[in-house]
């Protein structure tokens, strides 16, 4: 499977992304940017897990009990040994691990220390759901690779450029130091890749653009971002805040948990699975997913609609919001599941947003995109752009970069 540029086998990133119960993986070719093999195990630590290994156009399942992250990553290693395409040949350099968390102390991908790994454990009540899988994972990962280097990148490291006056909560200061709230943002990984396309597609230079880029998935978050610097984004101290999300709540009064809280006798963490898992479009409409949404909404479903209107609003509050962070505003893009994919979603969004010379063409916009396209008029004040993000592809480019690659 390893193909050859000239003689030297080529360089690959085995890229993990290790959640509480599942385990994703893709083997990237970093260079021609290629998904050699992906797949995922789910289900880890329950009674039955799957496994799903996608490699040579084919997919293979696995379904097994799985005791934890260890042996998940050894039955992917076992895939890959069984269907291929064989690791030992296919010149693996890097694993790269994504890291929801990295708090104020990473502002770039590290090459995983003991120092890291303690200071990844030490942010973890910060991302109580995230930061313990991501580092169980870099530990069966080095246990069971120990002979490549391993590199995290952090969700949040494009984000540590956020000036203070965005990243500061107006809360009692001692009170946010001592606990480390302030806000880190995150999806920094796909944030960075895509204003860094937007730059290549367009021709233009980083340093002269003026963004903003709505990574709209089932997790959804916008980022204002300068010359490539990220300036402001909606996400906080967790994902929860900003948009509203497939299951998240995005922005809420926080006085709405007191009152839960006092008058609806729920605990903080019933409160806490309610805004995560059982509010946003889905808690409004039933349905999380877009295109069973769009069909609710099409069948007369009042409910479905105004899960809708929500959601389109809160973005519209959102591109004025950064718009004016901003100043000038030369590119706004669309990425992830809904942004690539909903042409209705990116069409009702700019609507009335003409006085700021923001629109799209609708031919131009009809469509899933798979590769990068504008959708707004030509000559438009600003450039709307639907870019796909690739968030496996930034991290092993990342990782290639720190082991020098
Ligand atoms: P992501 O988190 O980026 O993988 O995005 C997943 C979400 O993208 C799904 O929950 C859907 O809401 C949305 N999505 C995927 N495909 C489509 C499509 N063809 N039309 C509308 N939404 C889509």
């Amino acid at each position: 499977m390893t193909a050859t540029h000239g003689d030297a086998p080529r360089a690959t990133v085995l890229v993990l992304n290790c959640g509480s119960s599942s385990l994703k993986y893709q083997l990237v070719d970093p260079v021609g940017g290629e998904a050699i093999a992906s797949g995922i195990v789910e289900r880890i630590g329950e009674e039955q897990a799957s496994a799903k290994h996608m490699a040579h156009g084919e997919t293979t399942r696995r379904e097994r009990q799985v005791h934890d992250h260890g042996e998940a990553l050894r039955l992917v290693l076992n895939l890959f040994d069984g269907v291929g395409p064989d690791l030992a040949a296919a010149h693996v350099v890097a694993v790269g691990h994504r890291v929801v968390q990295g708090g104020s102390r990473f502002d770039g991908p590290v090459l995983v220390t003991e120092d890291v790994q303690r200071t990844i454990e030490e942010l973890s009540p910060l991302a109580p759901l995230h930061n313990p899988p991501n580092l169980t994972g870099i530990r069966v990962a080095q246990a069971l690779l120990p002979d490549v280097p391993h590199v995290a990148v952090f969700d949040t490291a494009f984000f540590r450029t956020l000036p203070e006056a965005a990243a500061t909560y107006a809360i009692d200061s001692e009170v946010a130091q001592r606990y480390r709230v302030r806000r880190y943002g995150a999806h920094g990984t796909s944030h960075q890749y895509v204003s860094r396309q937007v730059a290549d597609v367009l021709g233009r230079p980083l340093e002269d653009l003026n963004q903003i880029v709505l990574h709209l998935g089932n997790g959804a978050s916008a980022s204002a971002v300068r010359g490539g610097v990220a300036v402001e984004t909606s996400m906080g101290m967790t994902p929860l805040e900003g948009l509203v999300m497939g299951t998240r709540s995005g922005d809420i009064d926080p006085a709405v948990v007191f009152h839960l809280h006092r008058n609806a006798g729920m605990s903080i963490d019933e409160i806490d699975t309610l805004l995560n898992r059982r509010s946003g479009v889905k808690g409004l409409s039933g349905e999380n997913d877009f295109r069973a949404l769009h069909d609710l909404v099409e069948s007369g479903d009042a409910q479905a609609r105004l899960a809708l209107d929500v959601y389109l609003h809160r973005l519209r509050k959102y591109i004025g919001a950064y718009h004016a962070v901003l100043g000038r505003l030369d590119v706004l893009t669309f990425t992830a599941g809904v942004g690539e994919n909903d042409d209705v979603v990116r069409a009702r969004v700019v609507e009335g947003l003409e006085a700021f010379g923001i629109e799209v063409d609708s031919e131009r916009n009809a469509g899933r995109k798979s590769e990068p396209t504008v959708v707004s008029p030509d000559g438009a004040k600003v450039t709307v752009l639907v870019v796909p993000t690739n968030e496996e592809l930034a991290i092993a480019r990342q990782a290639m970069e720190v082991i020098g690659g």
